[in-house]
């Protein structure tokens, strides 16, 4: 994943870079934009260009090395990346003062503040990346705002997220917000294909990918495909206990119950959106489930009332511990 062959993003990329050069990164920046097209990547890539040998992260030389692998360190000599962990995958306050994790071995040997306040090596900046922001509970998200207030010379924090809305409101307004949108259809399935992929799925990933990379492990994207059926099955009258199946949480993933429902409700919306396409004439986004939406766009039945069901849902799940009830009511409200 840590090749150095990113794929898209060339217009951000470079407004970055010209930044860096001329010294106009001032204080922290917030990346946002879809799940899975490479804002983390950019990111890393910022910093990789330092201490690049040869400036321009190669993805030769010793400095470049560091960057490589799919088990990327947690501490590089100008970064710094804070990750959620845990089954609740949040990132707690522990890891911004003193680096450690809930099983107590240290991630990395200091604390973030400490961290930020020790100098570059030469010609470097600091980095900190905090991947998925939006997991920041409160309670590190203040100690975190501290330092983003008036990070030390020469340090950065790069926050990454898909929801910014979920963000601290006093983090967001702190940093420059930086939007990426999601790759050309063509970009993602190249790369796509460099990871194996197969000319017969082509529609079918490019349409529930949406120019996103987050359907490149083969089973995420057979998981998203099943959903998408489960909730065609569930429209046409399934018994929710004979079709729901692949929308229930997985007990050995590392994902949060609650969390790992957003998947599939967020595929339910988007299904919805198409069935109300389909009604006023127009062409489903998820082309190749057209067919399989032709009876549920030409039955009589609301959309509105899923479409709520499902957004609600949506708004409870950071807090939800039963996710099978909630999915059943969802479900409820299709085909009425
Ligand atoms: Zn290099």
């Amino acid at each position: 994943m840590f090749s150095p062959d990113i794929a898209g993003h060339q217009a951000i990329r470079q407004r970055l870079l010209d930044r860096l050069q001329g010294g106009r990164i001032r204080g922290s920046l917030l990346f946002t934009g879809p799940e899975g097209i490479g804002k983390r990547r950019v990111a890393l890539e910022l910093a990789q260009r330092e201490i690049c040998f040869r400036r321009n992260a190669c993805g030769q030389c010793e400095g470049c090395r560091m960057f490589a692998g799919d088990d990327l360190p947690f501490e590089l000599p100008n970064l710094l990346r804070i990750t959620p962990e845990g089954k609740a995958g949040v990132i707690r306050i522990d890891q911004i003062r003193e680096g450690l994790d809930s099983t107590n071995q240290p991630r990395f040997s200091r604390g973030v503040i400490e961290w930020a306040s020790l100098s570059p090596p030469v010609g470097c900046h600091r980095w900190i990346l905090v991947e998925e922001a939006h997991r920041l509970n409160e309670s590190s998200g203040n100690i975190l705002l501290k330092t983003l207030e008036e990070p030390p010379p020469d340090t950065h924090f790069i926050l990454v997220t898909h929801r910014p809305e979920a963000l601290l409101q006093t983090i967001r307004s702190r940093c420059e917000r930086i939007p990426f949108a999601p790759l050309p259809p063509r970009e993602a399935w190249a790369v796509a294909q460099r990871n194996g992929w197969q000319e017969a799925d082509h529609d079918r990933w490019s349409a529930l990918g949406e120019g996103s990379l987050r359907l490149l492990d083969e089973t995420a994207f057979r998981r998203a495909e099943a959903q998408v059926e489960a909730w065609i099955a569930l429209m046409g009258g399934r018994p929710f206990g004979e079709a729901a199946g692949p929308l229930l949480p997985e007990k050995e993933s590392t994902l949060a119950q609650g969390e790992q429902l957003r998947q599939p409700l967020e595929l339910l919306l988007r299904l919805l959106a198409d069935l109300a396409r389909m009604r006023a004439g127009e062409a489903p986004a998820l082309t190749p489930w057209r067919e399989a939406l032709a009876a549920p766009a030409a039955a009589p039945w609301d959309l509105k009332a899923p479409q709520e069901a499902a957004l609600e849902a949506l708004r409870h799940l950071p807090r939800n511990l039963s996710p099978e009830p909630l999915l059943r009511e969802v479900a409820l409200a299709l085909g009425s």
